[in-house]
């Protein structure tokens, strides 16, 4: 930690540059408490991390999990001065009534913020139960994952771990979801934004960085301009196409071919149409969108309501499996009306006005390649054409 309780006040080691001598005398002198659980911290002045304290006993403290790495500690305190332009902030704040400590708490026009500079792996529980300790005081928590966790695939291709999915958060009026990264190397916060999945953990994004002097209201409230993620669906698509069949037919391959007599790799485009709210669930898109299209085939006409009740069915039946999120969590309602505004712009389903209800547009079923190649162009044509009603 970058303070500690010193002569019963709060001693911050960044709210001037100390040499070695004077903290060293300092600690010669003096004792160090931890402002949460009271237990004597030592001032560590090594020189692989920046001069910091730890607890004296490797006791856990509640408040608080050590050891800090290196990482951690410059973050924080590039975070503090970055925001201290910007607001009040304050550095290690004990809150009592919650028995948590942010690492800074930022005051905006009269809105308070925990700022967590998370650059550790730490157990579902204790996020959620963090998470929950601000509510209870009206504090909207905001995480920033270390660049450790973000690892970097291709132009706009990212390996996303679960972990990382429970800091998501969305703007104001908007589910488009986002994560904050900050790298203290190149003193960089990094925001993905367009996040569409390629697979459970492989996503597609698009990233803008911002340095210190940027305005942090601005990167937290303001949704980039909407992306029509063509590029996107044409590489998953072309992957989908070549991907060898695997050895083994699983349950939904047989499912298919039992049905529609197709093999995986000429599954219809259709079901890779992208949806805003694809992220929510860790089971690829396709495969929930497949069930989706059969069971809305089979139906005359159906609502709104009635295909969001079928994705609650596949949840029970474990064919979608919703990601575990904190924040950008949309319901099933939510995702079947925005897939459906997407197939209504392309054209692929029909709202019959007189009854309010939906149904689909005949759908090519095909196991000759070239029809689906030439159907997969036409899909492309129409997905383009959804640009104009962007
Ligand atoms: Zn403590």
């Amino acid at each position: 930690m970058l303070t500690a309780l010193m002569n019963t006040k709060i001693f911050s080691l960044i709210r001037k540059t100390y040499t070695f001598e004077e903290l060293d005398r300092l600690r010669s002198t003096h004792s160090f408490y931890c402002p949460a659980c009271k237990q004597q911290m030592e001032l560590k002045l090594g020189k692989i991390k920046r001069y910091h304290f730890a607890h004296r006993k490797k006791t856990a403290c509640e408040s608080y999990s050590e050891p800090e790495t290196e990482r951690h500690l410059a973050g924080k305190e590039d975070l503090y001065q970055w925001l201290e332009k910007e607001g009040e902030v304050q550095l290690e704040p004990f809150l009592p009534e919650i028995r948590q400590r942010p690492d800074l708490l930022f005051t905006m026009n009269g809105k308070r913020y925990a700022i967590e500079y998370q650059c550790s792996v730490i157990p579902r529980e204790h996020v959620a139960s963090r998470i929950r300790g601000y509510e209870k005081l009206n504090i909207q928590s905001i995480w920033i994952l270390g660049s450790n966790h973000l690892k970097r695939l291709g132009p706009s291709e990212y390996r996303i771990p679960s972990f990382s999915w429970l800091f998501a958060r969305h703007f104001p009026r908007s589910f488009t979801p986002y994560l904050l990264y900050y790298c203290p190397e190149n003193k960089q916060l990094l925001r993905l934004n367009h996040l569409y999945p390629f697979s459970g953990q492989i996503f597609f994004a698009h990233a803008v960085s911002f340095r210190q002097g940027d305005s942090l209201k601005h990167i937290l409230q303001n949704p980039p301009d909407e992306i029509l993620p063509d590029r996107w669906l044409k590489s998953r698509l072309n992957r989908f196409r070549k991907r060898l069949p695997p050895k083994e037919m699983t349950a939904f391959q047989q499912m298919l071919y039992v049905k529609k007599r197709v093999p995986l790799a000429l599954l219809p485009s259709i079901v890779f149409i992208p949806s805003c709210f694809d992220y929510c669930f860790e089971t690829e898109p396709y495969l929930w969108k497949t069930s989706l299209l059969l069971w809305a085939e089979e139906c005359i006409s159906f609502t709104v309501q009635d295909a969001a009740e079928y994705l609650f069915q596949l949840e029970r039946d474990g064919i979608a499996v919703r990601r575990q999120l904190s924040f950008a969590n949309p319901s099933n309602q939510d995702v079947v009306e925005d897939l459906g505004s997407w197939l209504l712009k392309a054209g692929f389903l029909v709202f019959m006005e007189n009854e309010k209800r939906y149904r689909i547009a005949p759908v090519i079923w095909t196991d000759r390649i070239e029809r689906i190649l030439d159907s997969d162009t036409e899909f492309f044509r129409l997905i383009s054409g959804c640009r104009h009603n962007l």
